[in-house]
């Protein structure tokens, strides 16, 4: 690894797939920068599994959308389901898009292919450095590290997660702290037959609703909400949650759960992208609901307007473009986490009502424009 610069064109705190993302980007347009992250080393789990349809238009602008592509499930359809009977069918296969599919990939391999483009530009990431501080003047910004180091550069960008130092720093607070009171398990799980390998179900059983999509290793993804998610899901509970709440004629049997975790729901958007020279991106702008696998997709849609806004910026002194950039990305960012909030609250409505709920999607199934509608949100190219 080289040596931390003094001064850099753009500091990128944080290199999660947005910050990645944001530096690949910026070094593709011939910009300086510099990416910082308090890990020692890339997480290697495989949290947010989906990358949608308009991800992968605007991922092209950084050259990795076919490389990502040809390392996931091309999922061409979504389907919910209660047991054996489809309810409504999500189809992306119609969209009109070079990916008309919803791609099953795990973030540490997002992740791998984001800093591979990061590197073959020349790029590198300075690892374990924690940004501690961050100041302002009128032509410039400096972080500071706890190596002790500070950089001087003309613009800062946090992308470090949900919980920003940089982002409260710089007074971007996010707007109140909702926390929904439902708690869900995930479970990354090896099986034996009986479940469809390019397809992701969404079973909206009357025990609860049940997440099952292929992963490209050939394992699925399970999520659930639960009353009491257990920190580490075992073989028994995620078959448990199969036979309950998925296929009713299944021979689906689980023989290993390789990842598991649990969490809870937050719903956030800060309440200004930009103070300044410092602007934010991902997570640290906007926490949700992962129903619909939103969240890391609407990150790294962020990330690639950003380092164009970024360019323009430096380039061609074009301010505008980050006043831009701050109000688009932030409205999409409502409408995203409108659109996870409707979602989850129809995937976990109370007991006695999913019965008619389920009825109400078999009727809105038989509408063709509400079955587009709901694939445009899902892909994002309603959002281009
Ligand atoms: C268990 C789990 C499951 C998930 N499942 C899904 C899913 O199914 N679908 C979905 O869309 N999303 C999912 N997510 C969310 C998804 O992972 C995030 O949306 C995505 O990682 C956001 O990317 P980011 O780059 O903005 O932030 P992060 O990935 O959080 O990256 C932030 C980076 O900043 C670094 N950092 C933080 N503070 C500092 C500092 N002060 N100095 C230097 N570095 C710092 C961190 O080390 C980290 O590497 C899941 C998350 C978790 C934890």
């Amino acid at each position: 690894m080289s040596e931390i610069p003094d001064r850099t064109e753009v500091i990128v705190v944080g290199a999660g797939p947005v910050g990645l993302a944001v530096a690949a980007s910026l070094a593709g347009h011939g910009h300086g920068v510099t990416v910082v992250d308090r890990q020692a080393t890339g997480a290697n789990t495989s949290r947010a599994a989906v990358v949608h349809a308009r991800t992968l238009e605007m991922l092209e602008r950084i050259d990795v959308s076919n490389r990502l592509a040809g390392l996931g499930i091309q999922a061409p359809q979504f389907s919910i389901r209660d047991g054996d009977r489809e309810l409504l069918p999500v189809r992306f296969d119609r969209l009109p898009t070079a990916y008309p599919y919803t791609l099953m990939v795990p973030q540490s391999i997002t992740e791998q292919v984001l800093l591979d483009r990061l590197e073959d530009l020349g790029g590198e990431v300075h690892r374990p450095c924690l940004a501690t501080g961050v100041s302002q003047t009128a032509d410039g910004v400096e972080v500071t590290l706890d190596t002790g180091d500070i950089i001087e550069a003309e613009y800062v960008v946090a992308a470090d997660g949900m919980n920003s130092k940089i982002r409260d720093l710089a007074g971007l607070g996010q707007n109140g702290s909702d926390t929904l009171s439902l708690s869900f398990m995930l479970a990354d799980v090896r099986v034996e037959s009986g479940l469809p390998p390019d397809e992701v179900l969404l079973f909206f059983a009357t025990p609860g609703m049940l997440v099952v999509a292929p992963l490209p290793d050939g394992s699925f993804r399970l999520v659930a909400e639960v009353d009491d998610a257990p920190e580490q899901p075992d073989v028994a509970y995620a078959q448990r949650l199969l036979k309950t709440r998925g296929p009713r004629h299944s021979t689906a049997k689980v023989t290993e759960v390789i990842w598991g975790s649990r969490f809870r729901v937050h719903e956030r958007v800060a309440d200004r992208y930009r103070a300044g020279r410092v602007l934010l991106a991902g997570d640290a702008a906007h926490t949700h609901s992962p129903a619909g696998g939103q969240g890391m997709n609407l990150g790294l849609r962020d990330a690639v307007a950003l380092g164009d806004a970024l360019s323009s910026a430096l380039r061609e002194g074009r301010d505008d473009k980050l006043d831009e950039y701050a109000a688009s990305s932030r409205d999409e960012a409502l409408q995203v986490v409108a659109l996870a909030h409707r979602l989850t609250r129809l995937a976990t409505a109370p007991r006695a009502v999913r019965p008619l709920r389920n009825g109400a999607l078999r009727l809105l199934a038989l509408l063709p424009p509400f079955r587009r509608r709901l694939a445009e949100q899902l892909s994002g190219i309603g959002h281009r």
